[in-house]
């Protein structure tokens, strides 16, 4: 059967913390647990991620193109297959249309190619990338056959020790074909 990469959206492919960085004035290296926009920024957020233009514009994670591309490259020749995981925010119409375009605008990938949910750990996959600790873990516990766990590295996923952790600029698309 041929291979599946799991990858997360925001924090992975999407740079959501870098654009709540923005709008509160901190620096990536401020948020160092996963709660703090929701509590010491909770009403600029929310107001932010209640707009579908927020969604739009979110920037691609620095080298996240160019990974996915190499990804991209396996999966033609070796018959693998790439799938977008990406919990919703509830809270905003028009989310999932914009999540939609957004995934095809910069990386190329087809809405039939995005599943929608938060419950992570109930899609089989060989890989997850994953930059929520939580999440990961859950998937790693429920996987069998197990997939191997990658944690995107971040300053707010620190608490948690993970045998793999990288960054699309620190080889994470060569990290992963070379555990397929
Ligand atoms: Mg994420």
């Amino acid at each position: 059967m041929s291979k599946i990469i799991l990858l997360d959206c925001d924090g992975v492919l999407a740079n959501f913390a870098g654009a709540l960085n923005k709008l509160t004035g901190t620096k990536p290296s401020d948020v160092v647990s996963w709660d703090y926009f929701s509590t010491n920024h909770k009403g600029v957020m929310r107001k932010a991620c209640a707009d579908r233009e927020f969604w739009r514009a979110l920037d691609p994670v620095p080298g996240a193109k160019e990974g996915v591309a190499t990804l991209k490259r396996y999966a033609k020749l070796e018959g693998a297959r790439i799938l977008v995981c990406t919990s919703p925010w509830h809270s905003c119409d028009g989310w999932a249309s914009s999540r939609w375009y957004w995934l095809e605008h910069h990386f190329g990938i087809k809405p039939r190619d995005v599943i929608i949910g938060s419950a992570k750990e109930l899609i089989k996959g060989d890989v997850l990338v994953e930059d929520n600790g939580k999440t990961l873990f859950r998937w790693m516990m429920v996987q069998a056959p197990p997939g191997l766990p990658i944690i995107f590295d971040a300053p707010y996923n620190q608490d948690r020790p993970w045998q793999y952790r990288s960054t699309w600029r620190e080889g994470l698309a060569d990290l992963i074909i070379a555990h397929l």
